[in-house]
């Protein structure tokens, strides 16, 4: 039987190519989306024609009861994750002083209370098999802060030391978490950032250049695996170079 991972946000961008990656390595994949059905299915139409096995699942990851619904309907379908990857997430920037209360409170609803969610209702089924692995994007955003990303960035380093603290917690039962932090990828949810702002991100990473969603999505590939079974704990920057 192969793996399950549980991709969030699974249908379009960063978490799409993640569903594709770790479908083509082998993994069985419940691919989570939120709203849009149409990339969620072309998602696992793509997995099916390869061979891979994989379906959709409509949840809003930032909500608790559609979290346990998400859970015993992957459950009844292929049975319990043993791989989550936590990559749901949005942007929501302002600058603080024109920044909305419910604003904020939404913002790490989506990008940080949906990562203790989901690892908490994936969390004992890895640890009666006695493996599992919890990846999370988070950004660099949250390791060296933007303006107008106050909630975005608070969001991400939340994310940080959610892993660091967890992979403490669960380490001794062979569950590894990790985070992944990118740097600038062309997604959906970078589509309307200026070119300027684009040319100056370009011309302070070391690689010159805006990272493909692939390139994220095989950092994540490599740290559930078996090959990063002695890493935990971790954030891996996948940014071209950008922060250093
Ligand atoms: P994206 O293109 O906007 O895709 C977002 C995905 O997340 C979609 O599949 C969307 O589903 C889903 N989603 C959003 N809110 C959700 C919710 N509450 N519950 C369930 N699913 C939800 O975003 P992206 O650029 O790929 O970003 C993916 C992750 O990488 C995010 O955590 C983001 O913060 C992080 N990141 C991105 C970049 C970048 O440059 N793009 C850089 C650093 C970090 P629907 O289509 O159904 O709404």
């Amino acid at each position: 039987m192969s793996r399950l991972a549980l991709v969030t946000g699974g249908s379009r961008g960063i978490g799409r190519a993640i569903s594709l990656s770790l479908a083509g390595q082998g993994y069985t994949v419940a691919v989570n989306y939120r709203s849009r059905p149409g990339p969620a299915d072309e998602v696992v139409e793509r997995i099916g024609e390869a061979g891979g096995s994989a379906a959709a699942f409509r949840a809003d990851v930032s909500r608790a009861d559609d979290v346990a619904r998400l859970l015993s309907q992957v459950e009844d379908r292929f049975g319990r994750p043993t791989i989550l990857v936590n990559n749901a997430g949005t942007t929501d920037d302002n600058l603080l002083l024109r920044m909305e209360e419910a604003a904020w409170d939404r913002l790490l609803e989506i990008n940080l209370k949906s990562v203790y969610l989901c690892s908490k209702a994936v969390l004992r089924g890895m640890l009666r098999e006695r493996w599992g692995r919890i990846v999370s994007i988070a950004s660099v955003s949250g390791l060296v802060g933007n303006p107008g990303q106050t909630n975005y960035a608070a969001s991400k380093a939340g994310v940080i030391a959610f892993s660091k603290s967890l992979s403490r917690e669960v380490g001794s039962r062979g569950v590894t978490v990790n985070a992944v932090a990118p740097g600038f990828v062309l997604t959906e949810l970078t589509s309307g950032l200026p070119d300027s702002f684009l040319e100056q991100v370009r011309s302070t990473t070391s690689l010159r250049r805006i990272g493909r969603a692939e390139e994220i999505a095989s950092a994540v590939a490599f740290l559930v695996s078996d090959g990063a079974s002695y890493i935990t704990g971790q954030v891996l920057v996948v940014d071209g170079g950008l922060v250093l």
